[in-house]
């Protein structure tokens, strides 16, 4: 509780959009948040001293080191603002009864319209003519793209962001092939699109869009062997996890050609690297400086989600939880981790 009595809640690796969309959220309840820049971690945790609850997103290092000195500090929520929880300790959670719930879905069509901006910019070498038409370079030699028109592409994963995605490649005209364990045939039907093996699907498609979650099975499902089945100088976009994809592979089939262009959203060791700001620095990454290197390459910050619509549903999701859980009334299973 703060001094007023309302909630107080310590947020964590706060941007400036998230005190915009937050702040908004807020606005008329008794509810006070105080943003911190840094990391939640155990080391730095005596930051939420008297606060209800901790808001984390995705690289707060919530292990059990930290769930106990939480615990300690009477915190009895960690509502993280963002789908996964693979940085919470939930059997640590458990044992100290800290709830820990998450925000299940925010706009599946920020992330899905992002890989097709990616792939338009990528495939139309927009990322390229910008730069040179800034330099007053007017030529047009190594900007020649392909018409998306008739393509096949290919959609692993459609769960709430694949199935955003597979209608938008059908407005363009494109061919549209899908894998998942679990089909949505009646959804298939009527949006035109066929499902079919992962062997067809990478040795079919012009472009292979990944929209699955990072599991055991699916990590680096895009390997040195998988990515030989693909067809010769296909595109790859990633806009999902940066564990499915196997960077060292990829840059051996950019060399070879075997793939043609590759858009990342994500990248396998973003933490630490991913949204900040390093141009004065020294990469130490040496897989993603080569990566970088390429002309046909794209890599955005995982960005995807960042629209106005997923980061006002994000805030006003986890406000919402919050107040939920502070008045003891039921939450939507969906948000509930333990
Ligand atoms: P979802 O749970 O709605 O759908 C995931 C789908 O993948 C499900 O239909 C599931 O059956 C399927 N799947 C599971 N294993 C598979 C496999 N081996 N091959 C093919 N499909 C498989 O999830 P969603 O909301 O569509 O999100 C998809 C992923 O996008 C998330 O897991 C997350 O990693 C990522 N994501 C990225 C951003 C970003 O900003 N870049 C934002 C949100 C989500």
């Amino acid at each position: 509780m703060s001094e007023g009595g309302g909630t107080k809640v310590a947020f964590y690796d706060s941007k400036p959009y998230d005190r915009k969309f937050f702040g908004a959220a807020v606005e008329g309840l008794d509810m006070e948040i105080e943003y911190h820049d840094f990391r939640l971690e155990a080391a730095n945790s005596t930051s939420a001293e008297g606060c209800a609850a901790v808001c984390v997103f995705v690289n707060d290092k919530v292990d059990r080191a930290c769930m106990e000195a939480l615990s300690g500090k009477g915190v009895k929520l960690v509502a993280l603002r963002c789908a996964g929880f693979n940085n919470v300790d939930l059997d640590a959670a458990k044992e100290l009864e800290i709830t820990v719930l998450r925000v299940p879905a925010y706009s599946p069509h920020a992330v899905a319209e992002h890989a097709v901006a990616l792939l338009l910019t990528l495939n139309r070498k927009i990322h390229r003519a910008y730069n040179r038409v800034r330099e007053l370079n007017f030529s047009l030699g190594g900007l020649v793209g392909f018409d998306l028109y008739g393509k096949t592409v290919g959609i692993m994963g459609t769960g709430k962001i694949g199935r955003c995605a597979a209608p938008i490649f059908r407005g363009f005209g494109c061919e549209v092939l899908a894998y998942d364990p679990f089909p949505q045939e009646e959804w298939a039907r009527k949006n035109g699109v066929v499902y079919t093996g992962v062997h067809k699907l990478l040795a079919t498609s012009d472009v292979v869009s990944l929209h699955m979650p990072l599991t055991e099975e699916t990590f680096h499902v895009l390997n040195k062997e998988s990515i030989s089945k693909m067809k010769h100088g296909a595109y790859l976009l990633n806009t999902s996890r940066g564990k499915l994809v196997e960077s060292k592979a990829v840059i051996a089939a950019l060399k070879s050609g075997q793939l043609g262009g590759v858009a990342l959203d994500v990248y396998e060791e973003e933490e630490g690297v991913f949204f900040e700001d390093h141009s004065d620095t020294a990469l130490q990454d040496d897989v993603l400086s080569r990566l970088l290197t390429f002309p046909n390459v794209l890599v955005t910050s995982h960005q995807a989600f960042l629209t106005q619509e997923a980061l006002g549903a994000i805030a006003e999701t986890t406000v919402d939880s919050i107040t939920r859980f502070v008045k003891g009334e039921g939450i939507d299973e969906a948000r509930i981790v333990v």
